[in-house]
């Protein structure tokens, strides 16, 4: 799609990360262990990557200036969001090599433009189509069923600027209610399951993807990551070579995630369960966190390889794991969590503990039978 700078890092040399979250700060962590340092770039003071790297730039992402001084600083630019704005990764890429290339955002940010692109590589999606106005939300309605989902193009996340849309709703309180004129309307899926896979890519098109993991949600905030998936081998294979295709189609260098739904469904003519694609995160992802103790390399140092213009790893699975986010409250049991045995707990150094922030997270590996 599109051609990624080169780039071959040497131990020593400098990564920038754009986003102080906890993504961020495990990346770094990542990197460190490989003899490379990071820079984090993050607008928020109290950014939990800060406390992880020696040199921090604090400023907003508008920050011309800031971006510039940024960039002089480090090797190559990454980032753990998706919602960089354009102009800040346009600033930088005139600098720096940026990975994931800035032309994967364009594709990742909007809905539509993602769905179309998944569409036209022959890979399922819910229904859908666009809406920008009650008059279209009636028509693609009339099109696509009820109920639905329909969701922002832009910006959405954890379930936020999204609503599903039942028989009977008065259609021009929900289209108020989303606070948008660029939307796209979803036939609702009813899933057996959630599932993701993280895939990793280098420059010169290696791809290794990991075992697909398995995700519980509530609230619409990942509760629960579990690998590998109960699903057939059939079925994963399916899984992790979507994920493959997305990533080579893209030219991606990096760690991206495919979340998507498993459904049993007539409409495959076989009857047998089927995968569809639901979001594709161009970054590491929650749902990958279970591959810093279950996996022989983490999601975290396969994004720092990739990006380096290092060789990437075979993942290795060290057996099943659970992984469960410590969200919002959750974080005040942490003393209970280091002393369940075989538990590795993950604090992301946050302040207060608010309603849906993730805080931590807890992996436990039930090793594989020899
Ligand atoms: P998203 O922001 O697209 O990742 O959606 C958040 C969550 O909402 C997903 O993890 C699903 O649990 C649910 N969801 C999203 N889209 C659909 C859909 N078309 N049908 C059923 N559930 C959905």
């Amino acid at each position: 799609m599109t051609a990624s700078p080169q780039v071959k890092l040497k131990p020593g040399d400098t990564i920038g990360i754009l986003g102080g979250g906890q993504l961020g700060r495990m990346l770094a962590m990542a990197a460190a262990r490989l003899g490379l340092r990071c820079q984090v770039f993050s607008p928020d003071p109290d950014s939990p990557a800060f406390d992880v790297v020696l040199n921090a730039t604090c400023a907003e992402y508008a920050d011309v200036e800031a971006l510039e001084l940024f960039a002089n600083d480090v090797d190559v630019i990454t980032y753990e969001f998706e919602n960089v704005p354009a102009a800040t990764a346009m600033v930088l890429a005139a600098r720096r090599p940026v990975l994931p290339a800035q032309k994967i955002l364009e594709t990742t940010q909007d809905r539509l433009i993602e769905k179309d692109f998944v569409k036209r590589l022959g890979i399922g999606t819910a229904d859908y189509a666009d809406v920008s106005s009650v008059e279209s939300l009636r028509a693609a309605i009339a099109k696509i069923g009820l109920p639905a989902v329909i969701k922002t193009r832009r910006f959405g996340y954890d379930g936020k600027g999204q609503a599903i849309i039942r028989q009977g709703d008065d259609l021009a309180k929900v289209w108020e209610d989303l606070g948008t004129r660029s939307a796209i309307l979803e036939a609702f899926i009813p899933f057996e399951r959630e599932i993701s896979v993280i895939a990793a890519r280098a420059a010169d098109g290696q791809v290794e993807s990991f075992d697909v993991t398995e995700n519980e949600h509530r609230d619409h905030i990942l509760r629960i990551s579990r690998a590998p998936a109960q699903i057939s081998e059939a079925l994963a294979a399916q899984a992790r070579g979507i994920a493959e295709q997305i990533a080579t189609a893209l030219n991606y260098v990096g760690v991206l995630a495919v979340e998507m739904f498993v459904v049993q469904e007539n409409a495959d003519q076989s009857g047998s369960p089927k995968v569809l694609v639901n979001e594709i995160a161009p970054r590491v992802h929650n749902s990958g966190h279970w591959t810093l103790d279950g996996a022989s390399v983490s999601q975290f140092e396969q994004h720092i390889r990739a990006i380096a213009g290092w060789p990437l790893g075979k993942p290795v699975r060290h057996g099943e794991v659970t992984m469960t986010n410590l969200i919002g409250d959750d974080i005040l049991g942490y003393e209970r969590w280091l002393t369940v045995p075989g538990a590795t707990v993950h604090l992301y150094g946050k302040g207060a503990p608010k309603p849906g922030r993730k805080m931590g997270h807890v992996t436990e590996v039930t090793p594989a039978r020899k």
